[in-house]
């Protein structure tokens, strides 16, 4: 097929991949950015099956069937609180792809003998490094979270001295490769030593931090592909994997920020390697009780209620339970109180998963407010609702310097007149900290899981009227 028109498909698909991710950025065109995206996708893998003597269709096509039945049955098996080593395992399949694709390139350079030349070489290398670094980093961090291995930093004394001396002799068989780049043995070693960095660089992360590393990943998954974008002299995935680079490291950026916590403390700074027990925190020190109501006490407040602000937590994602808080926010909204939902950044397990969860409840999206423009509705505010949700609530991270959580923006829900939590226990949220909000005197606990406390207010609101 012609040269140009393949190359004018692809700027095509990058177009789409750029409009499809700008509407990803609103919960109300995030439906149509992922269909535009995966229009985007299918124009530059047509493209690419299009350009001659790649490979057998016959050997692609049992690609594409074995692989998309495997991604439908994941796809649809998958729990929303699960996706974080979903996209682990994802980013390092894509990384191990491109380490793969790069690799193929220098064998076949060495069959035939004849040296790569220009950008080429050097290509190769950062495909395969970052690319086989992405993978067995990206295996580590799925391990982690699905429980398979601890999720607990493992540290040893001189650690960073030997990845940082590991990571000196990989970049030097590297640079070997790209000054002569038939030779393998340092091909091998290259190979050998990335993949063992991949592990050695993820493991001394705490699970708490897992979530920010695979954002890492997948910027990183995203540059070994444009490194070999640029071996096979394809610009399509030369673009896709520049936009999936770039936009890796915004969101892992936003996630620090959210946590107030820099990438170097996030990826060497070992948080999850300390006792991950409940941490006595600022007000550990003197024994105090918190109390216990029903939902049916909880009624009664709300009877002379106003306005109410409901902040979901991954609580509210295990319990599945938007459902059960759309129905009691219709059913508050129907008795004249104001309903609005604040969004922690990083509430849940992954940027956006409550906005994900609630929309799927068809919460409306003008009732779902961020942080920044929530707080100062908290002193007006009749009922704080927390449903699931603990370090984001969490006073100590303004008040208590000694907290791991201290900095991190906080949503003030302790600020409003009453304030609800809805949780099974008084068992600490991802931090491992205790939360000094349920102690507070205008602070009623209502035990028991999400979904089913939600429903049984719903029950006691109606009873009420
Ligand atoms: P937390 O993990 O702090 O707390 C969740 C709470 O939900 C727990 O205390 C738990 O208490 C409760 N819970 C669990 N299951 C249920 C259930 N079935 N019904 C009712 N309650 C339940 O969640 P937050 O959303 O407040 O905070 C998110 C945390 O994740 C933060 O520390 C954040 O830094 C971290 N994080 C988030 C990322 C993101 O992108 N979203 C990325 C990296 C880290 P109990 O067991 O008593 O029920």
């Amino acid at each position: 097929m012609n040269a140009q028109l393949i190359q004018f498909a692809y700027l095509a698909s990058a177009v789409l991949l750029i409009v499809g991710m700008r509407n990803l950025g609103s919960p109300k065109t995030a439906p149509r950015g992922n269909l535009i995206a995966a229009a985007g996708l299918l124009v530059a893998v047509v493209a690419t099956l299009l350009v001659q003597g790649v490979v057998s269709y016959g050997t692609i096509l049992a690609g594409i069937v074995v692989g998309s039945a495997i991604g439908v049955v994941l796809a649809t098996r998958i729990q929303m609180t699960a996706m974080p080593q979903m996209v682990a395992l994802l980013n390092g399949f894509g990384g191990g792809a491109s380490a793969l694709v790069a690799s193929a390139e220098l064998l076949s350079y060495v069959r035939v003998g004849e040296e790569p030349t220009g950008i080429v070489p050097l290509a190769i290398v950062l495909g395969v490094l970052i690319g086989g670094l992405t993978f067995t980093g990206s295996l580590v961090a799925f391990a982690k979270l699905q429980e398979l291995v601890s999720g607990a930093a493992v540290v040893y004394p001189g650690q960073q001295f030997v990845n940082g001396l590991l990571a000196l002799i990989t970049l030097g068989l590297g640079a070997a490769m790209v000054m002569n780049p038939l030779g393998l043995d340092p091909y091998f070693g290259m190979v050998a030593l990335a993949l063992l960095l991949g592990v050695l660089l993820v493991i001394p992360i705490g699970g708490a931090d897992m979530p920010v590393v695979i954002s890492l990943l997948n910027s990183y998954s995203g540059l070994a592909a444009c490194a070999t974008g640029f071996v096979l002299g394809n610009a399509g995935l030369v673009i896709s994997g520049s936009l999936v680079g770039a936009s890796g490291i915004i969101l892992t950026k936003i996630m620090c920020d959210a946590m107030n916590r820099s990438l170097g403390n996030v990826l060497f700074g070992a948080f999850g390697a300390v006792d991950q027990t409940v941490s006595a925190g600022a007000s550990g020190g003197e024994q105090r009780t918190a109390k216990g109501y029903t939902p049916e006490d909880a009624a009664v407040i709300f009877s002379n209620a106003r306005s109410c602000i409901i902040v979901p937590g991954y609580g509210m994602a295990v319990a599945q339970a938007q459902h059960a808080v759309r129905e009691l926010s219709d059913l508050l909204e129907s008795k004249d109180i104001s309903v609005k939902f604040a969004i922690h950044p990083v509430a849940g397990r992954m940027p956006g998963h409550m906005n994900v969860l609630l929309a799927e409840a068809d919460v409306p999206y003008e009732n779902l407010v961020e942080m920044d423009q929530i707080n100062s509705e908290f002193p007006e505010t009749d009922v704080a609702l927390v449903i699931g949700a603990n370090d984001v609530v969490n006073p100590d991270a303004r008040t208590d310097k000694g907290s791991p959580i201290y900095g991190m923006p906080i949503l003030d829900v302790d600020r409003a007149q009453h304030v609800f939590v809805i949780k099974r226990s008084m068992n600490p949220g991802f931090a491992g900290v205790q939360n000094p909000l349920f102690f507070n005197d205008n602070t009623m606990m209502i035990f028991g899981d999400a979904k089913g406390v939600a429903l049984k207010l719903v029950e006691a609101v109606r009873d009420l009227s």
